[in-house]
């Protein structure tokens, strides 16, 4: 049985100063520490260390090929895989996960990849059959929502079968065997997203956006079935700076229940802790097979390291330290400078 500890990184994206008197306020210093400064005392810096920092020059393909690479052969052996970006709006979640076709992120690198690693099997053994698929869906407000048929059912019901794997009843699977098909279904669905402009971000999403890969492998007398999960979280922001009112209060209302359950259920997976509250959202439910048991996770931790994010920052340092037995143990201490 492998680990169910959740890896967790950080990554800074490059600085988008508002104007020439912000300051930027996260610097990284090596591979594994940044600081930031103190908002409390101005003049003096806080350290913090994880596993891995990525700086704002570290490459899609770096952080790809660090995190997310070597979960890939998991998935042709039955085990389940998660990634997930978390982080406020603006901080780099989406460029991360999907990025632009220039410069692609996650998603594109891998399915690549698993479009290859089946060819060069079934090359190895042409007998096998391997079958690739995939779902899309997001959480809104709660919700399950296929996108890849949006519209149809309002909110589709999370289920356990008699092996205990998480699915949804209904939601649509389709089967690939080309980077071309994953492309063909996933491009219009990707655009099903829902996104309303709040004041940090007019393209900002407000809701967790799920795609599901799975490999599906016949062998003589059995069958192993693997699930990669990839998730651009939505943005974990604070409302009393982003100005929400009314419906979008309502929304970052339930963003928060999920977010909140998330980081119970990796700082449950990482001390140990034998009840792990996955019932506390939709989004824990959905990925109890994925998170923890014989699954491998990374949470990559995005920033944006200039003064207006402060507070953001702050906060989200904090989760991510709660996550004790993979960050080392946070140094507060305070660096004159
Ligand atoms: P989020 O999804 O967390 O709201 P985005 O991914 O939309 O954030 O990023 C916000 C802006 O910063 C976008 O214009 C994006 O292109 C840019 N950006 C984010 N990360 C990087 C990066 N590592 N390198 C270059 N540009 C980035
Ligand atoms: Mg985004």
């Amino acid at each position: 049985m492998s680990s169910t500890k959740v890896r967790v990184v950080v990554r800074v994206r490059p600085v988008q100063l508002a104007d020439s008197a912000e300051r930027v306020w996260v610097h990284c210093i090596n591979d594994s520490t940044l600081h930031t400064l103190n908002h409390r005392k101005d003049g003096q810096m806080l350290a913090y260390d994880f596993q891995s920092v990525f700086n704002p020059k570290s490459g899609q393909r770096s952080v790809y090929s660090s995190c997310v690479q070597g979960l890939l052969s998991h998935l042709f052996s039955g085990e389940n895989a998660s990634v997930f970006a978390y982080g406020p709006t603006g901080a780099g979640k989406t460029h991360t996960i999907l990025g632009p076709p220039s410069d692609p992120g996650i998603i594109p690198r891998a399915v690549r990849d698993i479009v290859d690693m089946r060819n060069t099997k079934l090359a190895e053994a042409p007998s096998n059959k391997i079958q690739l698929s995939f779902s899309y869906l997001e959480i809104y407000q709660e919700k399950v929502i296929d996108l890849l048929s949006p519209g149809a059912v309002p909110d589709l019901p999370i289920r356990e079968d008699y092996d205990r794997n998480i699915f949804i009843s209904g939601l649509q699977e389709r089967e690939i065997s080309s980077v071309d098909e994953f492309n063909l279904h996933f491009a219009p669905a990707s655009k099903n997203r829902s996104t309303a402009a709040t004041k940090l971000n007019s393209r900002s999403s407000r809701s967790h956006s799920v795609l599901i890969l799975k490999v599906k492998v016949t062998l003589p007398g059995r069958t192993l079935t693997g699930k990669l999960h990839i998730i651009d979280l939505a943005g974990s922001e604070d409302n009393r700076r982003t100005g929400n009112q009314g419906e979008r209060l309502r929304e970052s209302g339930a963003i928060n229940t999920s977010l909140l359950a998330l980081s119970q259920v990796v700082d449950a997976l990482n001390t140990n802790q034998l009840r792990v509250p996955y019932r506390g959202s939709k989004l824990t439910r959905l990925l109890q097979d994925s998170l923890g048991g014989n699954s491998h996770s990374c949470m990559i931790v995005n920033l944006a390291p200039e003064e207006r994010y402060y507070y953001d920052t702050y906060v989200t340092l904090n989760f991510a330290r709660k996550t004790k037995k993979i960050v080392n143990t946070v140094k507060t201490n305070e660096v004159k400078g």
